[in-house]
């Protein structure tokens, strides 16, 4: 049995995770621990938690040494899984020094802890996660092949570098402590209970109340989209069959530039307005004779600081070690989430 600390279990992907753990192993105690920041879904997880007696929740942060502490030892954690992080690119440009609060130290302080706490105790099996990102490798041209488990670091904005620092303190903590750790380092996630912030959100709710549509740029980023249970799928397999100190790509090889996704978007938008008149109802202030043409609302801005061009990922080491695939395919997994997204409006503030 696996006590489980989730760490930002009450963002995006951290539900989503905690939506499929539970379900599948059903004797794991979980202990989500979160701060509940601008980017949480509360709502969900005081749902969660009062449907099962197995899930409990924690409000904290992770660079709490204290709490951190008691819970480990609390919960007889031997399990950890860090989700928790701040997110947004954008954010970091503005207040880098969350990033480097939450992402980097707030790591480091669920590491040591976990390194105290497992050496003292009589475990016989420990594990400590890393949830990460594509964007510690930098960015592609044109023509550079996609990014490999040994590709170098070369993090462009201070959320990438705190993410980038944060592996390697991870890393670090399996050569010189022998700790059992992994990292799983994907890329743009879509999919259920998505934050607002995020792009596609963003220009759904662009389109409802007829408001132009940011493009940084031309649009001509290349960005890898995986739908986020396929992703969890990978992080499944790394958490049953991973190999300790090492770090797996979870991708989907599905790439496409923001123009073009955008344009999909609107397309998806215009489509599913013309298609059921209930959506009309759902949002009364929407602008429904124009979600028919949404393109039109492309604007482009100033292109954001240190921009990076391309991000695409090697899967091969996932797929060949872990039997790691992708099952959704984009077209319809875009549609599923911009549907749940417009069907489930209690689940996001306007
Ligand atoms: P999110 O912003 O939706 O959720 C982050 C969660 O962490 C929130 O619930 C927040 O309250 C919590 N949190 C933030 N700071 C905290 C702190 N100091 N202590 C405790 N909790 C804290 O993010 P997400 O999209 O679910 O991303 C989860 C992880 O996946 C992150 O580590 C992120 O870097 C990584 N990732 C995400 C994507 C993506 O496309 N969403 C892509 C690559 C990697």
């Amino acid at each position: 049995m696996r006590n489980i600390l989730l760490t930002g279990g009450a963002g995006f992907i951290g539900i989503n995770f905690l939506i499929f753990w539970i379900k599948k192993y059903d004797k794991d105690k979980i202990i989500i621990f979160d701060k509940i920041t601008y980017s949480a879904n509360f709502k969900k997880i005081k749902k969660i938690i009062k449907m099962y007696s197995n899930v409990h929740f924690i409000k904290g942060d992770i660079i709490d040494n204290n709490l951190i502490k008691k819970t480990l030892k609390k919960y007889k954690i031997n399990c950890i899984i860090n989700f928790a992080a701040e997110t947004h690119v954008d954010n970091s440009i503005k207040y880098p020094n969350k990033f480097i609060n939450t992402n980097i130290l707030g790591t480091y302080n669920l590491l040591e802890n976990a390194r105290i706490y497992w050496n003292k105790s009589l475990f016989k099996k420990t594990h400590f996660h890393q949830i990460s990102t594509d964007e510690v490798y930098g960015s592609l041209n044109k023509f550079q092949k996609s990014f490999t488990e040994n590709s170098p670091f070369n993090p462009s904005s201070p959320y990438s570098a705190s993410k980038a620092s944060a592996d390697l303190i991870v890393k670090s903590y399996y050569k010189t402590f022998n700790m059992n750790v992994t990292i799983s380092n994907t890329s743009n996630n879509y999919g259920p209970y998505i934050n607002i912030e995020k792009l596609i959100p963003k220009v759904v709710v662009k389109i409802l109340y007829d408001k132009k549509i940011p493009i940084y740029g031309k649009g001509n980023q290349i960005r890898e989209w995986i739908f986020v249970n396929d992703h969890i799928i990978g992080i499944e397999k790394i958490l049953l069959k991973g190999k300790y100190g090492q770090s797996y790509n979870l991708g989907s090889k599905f790439r496409i530039n923001n123009i073009n996704l955008v344009k999909k978007i609107c397309k998806i938008m215009d489509g599913l307005f013309i298609k059921d008149e209930k959506l009309k109802i759902i949002y009364p202030k929407a602008n429904h004779c124009h979600i028919s043409n949404s393109k039109k609302l492309i604007s482009f801005v100033p292109d954001r600081k240190g921009h990076d061009f391309k991000y695409a990922l090697n899967i091969n080491k996932a797929k060949n070690k872990l039997l790691f695939k992708n099952s959704n395919n984009f077209d319809d997994s875009l549609t599923k989430t911009i549907a749940w997204f417009l069907y489930n409006k209690n689940e996001w503030n306007e």
